[in-house]
Order: C-alpha cells, then structure tokens, then sequence
C-alpha cells in the first residue's frame, strides 16, 4: 500500500479508530478520495485498477466482502418474466417452492465475519446481498434487510446484487436512503448488450433496461457495478469488445468480468453435456480479458476477473477453478503487451 494512505472519512472516526459509515457520510469527499486514488494504481505498479487495491487505500485496510443471503426469488424465477431463470443460473436454492425461511440476516453477518477473520485476518467489512434479486420485495422489507446488515459494527458499506429491470422508482428511492449513509454498491447483472445472447441466456431483460437502470442510478450518490460475462457462445470476440465499450460509454464506476462456466443442473448443464456449446479455453479467455480492461476507462474498478462455483456445483471448464494461475497469466499477458488497463479506451466522448 502506498504511503500517502489516509483514512477514509477521517472526519467520522470513531474513538476506537474506526470509521462509522452510519454516522455520516460525505459523497464529495468519498469522490475526491477516489479519483486521488484511481490516479496512481499504474505509478503503484498495477495493470488494472483491482477492487482489493482500491479498498486498502480508501479504507487503509484490507477488506472483505461477506456474502448474504436475504431469501429472496427473482422475478426470472418465480413467472413475473419468466420461469426457470437464466439457463446458467443454478436457481433451485431460491426457488419460490424451496424457500427456506429466511435467516436472520444480523446473524449472518456475524458469523460470516468470525469465519473471514480467521481466515484473512480482515477487520472491515463490506456486506454483500448476492444471491437471487436483492431489490425484489416490498421497500419497507428491503430497508429492513440493508438495516440489519449496517448495523453490524465491522460492517462499512453495502454492495446490493440485482437485475436492471427490478429497480422501480421505489426501490430507488430505498437504494438513495442508504446511499445517503454509507458506501453502497448496486450490481446489475448487464452480462452482455447484444440481446440475441441475452435472449439465449433467458435473460428476461434485453440492454435497453440496463441502460435505463444506470442512467436512474446516476442520479444518486452511488457505486454502479455491472456484471459481464465473457465467452458467451452466442458471440464472437468482436461483439465481446463491443459489450467493453458499450460499459465504457455507460461511464459505471466498476465491472464484474466472468467467463461463462457450468454448473450442474442448469438449462446449460444440458447443452455442454450433449456437446451443444464450446466453451472458452484459457488463453483465449485470457487474450479476450485483457482485451476488454483495455478498452475500459482507467478510473474503473475492476471487481472481478474470472468466475467459478463450489466444486460440489461445477462443471467446466476447470481452468477457471484456478484463480491465482489466471490472475498471473492476466498479468502476464498484460506485461507482455506491454499495456494497462485504459490503453485502448476511446474517451468519454466516443
Ligand atoms: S437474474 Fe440472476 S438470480 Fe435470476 S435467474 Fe438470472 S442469474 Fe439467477
């Protein structure tokens, strides 16, 4: 971590030394903070501008996201768009007939906390609504749901999984209350925005409704993150890059790269097992990777890289169960290019 770290919201720390995101929040300097920030990851000798880098230096720490699970569907899921979700998506955990009732999400936060202290020795938190559609109940349950999970005293920002067509005007207007307190993440799965593949994903959505959720999300002092996903067989490496463009263009503060990957069970399962798609190898995943975070602005937060599953769930391709060997060949790949993250970003205007 550079030198020059400072704490992050000094102006609210806490006699123990911590920020308290719940006792105010200041936007303007969250923002200052962050484009300091985005403006020296490559002098600090990074080829992206990660998430994990972004973090230590907002927060002066390492910090980590812990996962929870609200209990909701999803509207791809339960027949409001369409039934059985999105032919990658191993829904039956949150199917409406196998809802378990929901835990109590406090308690969730708390024990996934103790178990990522011990294993990462991390003492900031980031708690992170990630299964099913984290914006899809009434707003007084949402309010409830984020409420519990701020109110966990490690626990320093929110970051809210959803799709883009299930944020109403009322589930903004939560998503503003929230974003008016803390640090807060809305990740809209966008995957793609070519609609012939979003129409073969079962998507329910195609990218029109994407591009609306992040102009209305611009409006409000939060992070927008969208998902992509890569090595889609319904598209060649040209429309790969035109989806990099298009998240460029969209001008988000952060992106979640996966490669498409197969888990059991699932409408795609189906079609890997009959020899119906081919999916990516790895070094074509890694050339289309660095492809695209060259084509991104460089005050982008790249969240992710590559996507896996729980090996008792997964079935190919089994490189990508190898995490640490593709942020290596990423890297190295980038090194040999010679290029970073931005290189090939055409600039707001284009
Ligand atoms: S929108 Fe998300 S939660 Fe719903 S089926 Fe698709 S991947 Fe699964």
């Amino acid at each position: 971590m550079s030198s020059n770290v400072e704490e992050f919201g000094s102006g609210h720390v806490l006699a123990d030394g911590n920020f308290d995101p719940r006792l105010a929040w200041d936007w303007s300097d969250y923002r200052r903070r962050r484009a300091e920030i985005a403006g020296r990851w490559r002098a600090d000798g990074l080829r992206y501008f990660s998430l994990g880098y972004f973090l230590r230096n907002l927060f002066g720490q390492r910090v980590q996201k812990v996962s929870i699970d609200a209990g909701l569907t999803c509207p791809n899921v339960d027949g409001t768009v369409a039934f059985g979700g999105c032919n990658f998506c191993d829904n039956r955990s949150f199917s409406p007939s196998r809802r378990l009732p929901r835990q109590d999400i406090a308690e969730q936060v708390d024990s996934g906390i103790r178990l990522l202290k011990l294993r990462y020795r991390v003492d900031k938190f980031i708690a992170y609504f990630q299964p099913a559609t984290n914006t899809y109940a009434e707003p007084a349950d949402l309010r409830t749901m984020y409420e519990m999970a701020l109110s966990h005293p490690r626990v320093s920002g929110l970051a809210v999984g959803t799709r883009p067509d299930c944020v109403p005007s009322e589930v903004m207007d939560v998503l503003a209350e929230f974003a008016g307190r803390t640090l807060l993440s809305v990740e809209y799965g966008m995957q793609t925005m070519h609609d012939h593949s979003l129409a073969w994903m079962n998507r329910g959505h195609d990218h029109a409704a994407t591009v609306d959720a992040v102009q209305r999300s611009r409006n409000l002092p939060l992070e927008v993150c969208l998902h992509i996903m890569l090595s889609l067989p319904t598209e060649n490496r040209e429309q790969m890059l035109q989806t990099a463009e298009e998240v460029a263009r969209l001008g988000v503060d952060a992106v979640k790269i996966h490669n498409l990957y197969v888990v059991k069970k699932t409408p795609l399962a189906l079609m890997w097992e009959q020899g119906d798609i081919k999916l990516m190898d790895r070094d074509e995943y890694v050339e289309t990777v660095v492809d695209f975070i060259e084509r991104l602005p460089p005050d982008m937060v790249v969240e992710r890289v590559s996507g896996d599953a729980p090996g008792d769930y997964f079935l190919a391709p089994t490189w990508c169960l190898d995490k640490p060997g593709i942020l290596q060949a990423i890297d190295q790949e980038f090194t040999r290019r010679d290029s970073w993250q931005g290189k090939r970003f055409a600039g707001p205007q284009a």
